[in-house]
């Protein structure tokens, strides 16, 4: 196996995706020997600033700067990333919106395996490795075994592996651009446009109470902002509470909603998909509440409720009010 492995660094306006310190302990689980390399696309200082960044947590740093990607764009990405991989690279993707994009194609164009959403390495003997996976919203692990002696692309769920926040290293950063190569795209980008503000800012509160499917009814939501306004917190919500129109989009947590760092996280009726779990960040404590104890939630949740949310809700309203 090769002695470097590749990690895809994601940064926005040069600051970086919590994702780019979770990657390389992800590539010491598959080699704790490896030289861990950071791939930064962009250009100016951004990129300037993200690459210093990434510099204190990778020895080394591969900095492309390309005017076409003061907005990061797949289609430019892929082709450059085949350019400068030697043969046989590890190459490791966060697997949010973007590495959905960016990863699959880069296997394909790579010729390599793909092993999408890893939340862990169960081991690696010589050129086998066995990733493991999650299916059936989380209920179930599969462990999944593939060859890598020619390169692998592997995307990794974000949150899953602890990040790497020593800021031990003073890495050398190496500027690829020229060997990138001069691509096209027919995805040009425009602009970015920022989601409207809503009437709360759940990206603020130290308390959110979030409902889900599990509510039910719109109607019920009442139960939940009774409990907020107990706890003096804020209502926030899974997608498909967004997608009923119960509640506005700028309540909704998770990879397509808001990143939340809440102190305490009250999950109602919702499941704990990742695409939901990945929203909630700096490890609050977690209550959910669900009627099925196999709940994925229940993984995450520091308190579990095996209740009816729609009988329990009030119930813990009247003790919190009580307590007061
Ligand atoms: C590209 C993409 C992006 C996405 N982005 C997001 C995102 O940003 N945020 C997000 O939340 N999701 C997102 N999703 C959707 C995500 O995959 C899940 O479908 C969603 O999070 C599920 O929401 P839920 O837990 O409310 O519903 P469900 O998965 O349907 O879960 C409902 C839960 O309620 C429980 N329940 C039912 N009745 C009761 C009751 N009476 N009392 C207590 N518990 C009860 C059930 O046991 C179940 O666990 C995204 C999906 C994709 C593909």
């Amino acid at each position: 196996m090769s002695k470097e492995i590749f990690a895809y660094i994601e940064h926005h306006d040069g600051v970086l995706d919590d994702s780019a310190l979770e990657l390389i302990n992800a590539a010491k689980k598959i080699d704790e020997s490896a030289n861990v390399v950071a791939l930064v696309f962009g250009t100016g200082d951004n990129l300037n600033k993200a690459c210093e960044e990434a510099a204190k947590t990778y020895n080394t740093v591969w900095k492309i700067d390309k005017a076409d990607l003061a907005y990061p764009n797949a289609e430019l990405i892929r082709p450059m990333l085949v350019n400068i991989l030697p043969k046989g690279s590890v190459c490791l993707v966060p697997h949010d919106t973007f590495g959905i994009d960016l990863a699959p194609g880069l296997s394909v164009k790579m010729d390599v395996p793909y092993i999408p959403d890893v939340v862990g390495i169960d081991k690696v003997e010589g050129d086998k490795i066995v990733a493991i996976r999650q299916e059936f919203s989380g209920q179930v692990h599969t462990h999944v075994e593939t060859d890598m002696a020619n390169g692998i692309v592997i995307t990794i769920r974000p949150g899953t592996f602890e990040p790497d926040e020593s800021k031990g290293a003073s890495g050398e950063i190496v500027d690829k651009s020229a060997d990138a190569g001069d691509v096209e795209a027919k995805r040009k980008f425009i602009e970015v446009k920022e989601a409207e503000a809503g009437d709360v800012d759940i990206t603020q509160a130290d308390i959110l109470v979030s409902v889900g499917r599990g509510i039910g009814e719109e109607e019920n939501i009442e139960l939940a902002e009774e409990l907020a306004e107990a706890l003096g917190g804020v209502v926030s919500c899974s997608r498909p509470v967004v997608d009923a129109k119960w509640l506005d989009h700028s309540r909704q947590v998770g990879t397509s909603g808001k990143t939340v760092k809440p102190k305490v996280y009250i999950a109602v009726g919702i499941s704990g998909a990742f695409q939901h779990v990945a929203g909630i960040k700096g490890n609050p404590f977690i209550v959910a509440i669900n009627t099925n104890p196999k709940a994925p939630i229940f993984q995450v949740a520091d308190v579990g409720v095996v209740e009816d949310c729609i009988e329990f809700l009030p119930v813990l309203t009247e003790k919190v009010k009580e307590m007061k």
